[in-house]
């Protein structure tokens, strides 16, 4: 088999199950690779370290697929790596019987550049990464083994594509098209999920528990839920009994999915929820302008930082949004607060947000600290992917 052979010291992130090999870190390439290809991962002494996806079109030039130099990357590989995965998450009572759970989380699965949600008897599955992309197959066939569902439904379109030279690629790849809509539940909300053209996947399944902890926190409160997307906070704090939910954002077909949403459950009080087709920026200043105030605020924006070189402009989009969230507080009101961006790390971010409440007049603590649900685990080996952090804050 072809070796990628590394430059002196850099076998030492690989020695430390990081599994990412840096363009910068490549000596050179002992015999061909093409695209995706797997390829004998090895220090500059010779010394075995494992085994690799190839992507000479990526800063990312080699992704590790297993730490020992022995173990054979095929079929049976995916399938062992993908059985792990969801006996995992199945291990885990808050999340066997969930309806939308993320079965693969990428490289803290073991599986750099996969990414597969299930959506009721459907697997969504993301390719990232070219090594991902040569195994598409064997991924699709062990997703539906392990998982027990019927269909498998491509949806890799995301930016970081291009980065591997890949194009986008979306459509059935197992089991034909749904039919109608794929219509999910999560804790007694029902839900749509838009796997051809939605967000991600569809649906932002990492804010599950979240959306849970803001539904106990919504009763009787005035809620204002920023960047809402299809309403998948709101629909939880009406759920919880939320005097009312306004919900924002900019985009029409969220806007629509998220009404959708609600007549999909005549059990919460549409008439205590508004949606508002807005800028946020500019609606909360608006806002303000008016004399609004609410009692709990949901802040989860987009990522404005998707890397660290992206970090000081983010930093002031972070700090605006927070700094207007603690303005429309009212006293003793909750700003839960969120950042996705994997360019700002949770002490910058509470940084941040501890500006904002300073600049904001208001006196202000952390409740809890918050992060992603467990099916989207952090390989300590691996920092970078915890990506969404939050605060819950209270301000007195
Ligand atoms: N909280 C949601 C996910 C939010 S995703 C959930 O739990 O499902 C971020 C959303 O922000 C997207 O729906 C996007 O349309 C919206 N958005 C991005 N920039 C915006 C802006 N400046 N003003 C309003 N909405 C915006």
């Amino acid at each position: 088999m072809t070796e990628l052979i590394l430059q002196s010291g850099k076998e030492r992130s690989v020695m430390r199950r990081h599994p990412w090999i840096f363009a910068g870190s490549v000596a050179h390439l002992k015999g061909r690779a093409r695209v995706g290809d797997t390829v004998d991962v090895l220090a500059d002494d010779g010394r075995p370290l494992g085994r690799a996806a190839f992507s000479p079109h990526s800063q990312i030039r080699a992704r590790m697929w297993t730490f020992d130099s022995e173990e054979t990357i095929d079929h049976a590989f995916f399938k062992r790596r993908i059985a792990a995965a969801v006996a995992a998450r199945a291990a885990l009572p808050e999340l066997r019987d969930q309806q939308g759970l993320r079965l693969i989380h990428g490289e803290s699965d073991g599986l750099p550049g996969v990414i597969a949600d299930r959506y009721g008897d459907t697997v969504v599955l993301q390719l990232n990464s070219a090594g991902a992309e040569k195994w598409r197959d064997a991924l699709a066939t062990a997703l539906v083994q392990a998982s027990g569902c019927v269909r498998v439904f491509e949806r890799s379109d995301s930016d970081v594509r291009g980065l591997e030279g890949l194009e986008a690629r979306t459509g059935t790849l197992h089991g034909g098209e749904p039919e109608g809509p794929v219509v999910i539940e999560e804790h007694g909300v029902r839900l749509e999920v838009d796997i051809r053209g939605g967000h991600k996947t569809g649906f932002y399944l990492d804010q599950r528990e979240n959306r849970w902890l803001a539904r106990t926190l919504a009763a009787g409160r005035s809620v204002l839920n920023c960047f809402c997307y299809t309403g998948g906070f709101s629909l939880q704090a009406l759920a919880g009994g939320a005097a009312s939910v306004l919900s924002i954002d900019s985009s029409g077909p969220a806007l629509e999915g998220a009404r959708r949403n609600l007549a999909l459950n005549p059990q919460l009080s549409a008439r205590r929820a508004e949606w508002r087709d807005a800028d946020v920026f500019e609606e909360l200043r608006a806002l303000k302008k008016a004399g609004a105030r609410f009692d709990l605020i949901i802040l989860d924006p987009p990522k404005f930082a998707p890397s660290a070189a992206h970090a000081d402009r983010a930093a002031r989009a972070y700090k605006d949004i927070n700094l207007l969230g603690f303005r429309l507080l009212n006293p003793g009101g909750l700003l839960m607060s969120y950042s996705c961006s994997g360019g700002i790390g949770i002490e910058l971010f509470q940084k941040i947000v501890a500006g904002a409440a300073i600049d904001a007049g208001a006196d202000a603590r952390i409740l809890r600290r918050l992060s992603a649900a467990p099916d989207h685990p952090v390989s300590l080996a691996f920092p970078e992917g915890e990506y969404l952090k939050g605060l819950l804050c209270q301000a007195v």
